[in-house]
């Protein structure tokens, strides 16, 4: 079976990507099941977009792991802080996330509803060393920042990222339920037709999808 390393150390981002990619016949590896990739090597994020850091990374892990790797990048931008902290969501505000989702809060306290708009984006980079090939997709979920933190689930700026059609924080929804819906979720069902081209059985396939292989 081909491997597929899944170049992320994100406790959150791993078990939603293997859940949106299960049924795909690859063997998933994670950045500390690669002997040839040290426990604290960590790409340094010097891109400018989501996408030229997804690409960074992707290329940076596939190039040492030596087979298909993708690599994510993502990001919350808030409407009322003029966009950010986008590419630098991680490290804009220091402390545990439960800390930066209130000091948000904090930073939003008298900003109205109507001007609460916010949004995930992610982008995600595939890489194929042996052609020497990136490719890349993209999913975006449209939100509001919450007036106060909400929910146990999910991980990062969840509990203050509020869903108006659901009624709740992204924190109070189902991984199943959020998956169809996120950027994350969005970006990987793409993801899953780049990847279907490196699987050379059709019967690895999902139903249906062998038949068009076969005929
Ligand atoms: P990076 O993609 O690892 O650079 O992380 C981007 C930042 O956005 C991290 O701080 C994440 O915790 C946060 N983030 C990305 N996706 C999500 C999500 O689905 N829910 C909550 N926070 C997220």
């Amino acid at each position: 079976m081909r491997k597929l390393l899944i170049a992320t150390r994100s406790k959150g981002k791993f078990p939603e990507i293997i859940k949106a990619l299960q049924g795909l016949s690859f063997e998933f590896l994670n950045l500390n099941d690669v002997k040839e990739i040290p426990r604290d090597f960590e790409v340094e994020e010097t891109g400018k977009t989501y996408q030229e850091n997804a690409i960074l990374k992707a290329r940076t892990y596939g190039k040492m792991a030596g087979f298909l790797t993708m690599a994510d990048d993502s990001g919350l931008e808030i409407d009322a802080l003029g966009g950010k902290p986008g590419i630098y969501s991680s490290r804009w505000i220091p402390g545990t996330f439960p800390e930066k989702c209130q000091k948000i809060l904090e930073m939003l306290k008298d900003v109205p509803e109507e001007k609460r708009g916010a949004r995930f984006i992610c982008v995600i980079a595939i890489y194929d060393p042996d052609k020497d090939k990136t490719q890349t997709c993209q999913g975006i979920y449209e939100g509001q920042i919450a007036f106060e933190s909400k929910g146990e689930l999910g991980f990062g700026y969840d509990p203050i990222f509020y869903n108006p059609d659901f009624g709740k924080t992204t924190a109070e929804i189902s991984l199943e339920q959020k998956q169809k819906i996120s950027h994350r979720g969005k970006a990987l069902e793409k993801a899953r037709e780049i990847l279907k081209e490196f699987i050379p059985h059709p019967e690895s396939m999902e139903n249906g999808e062998q038949n068009k292989i076969l005929l």
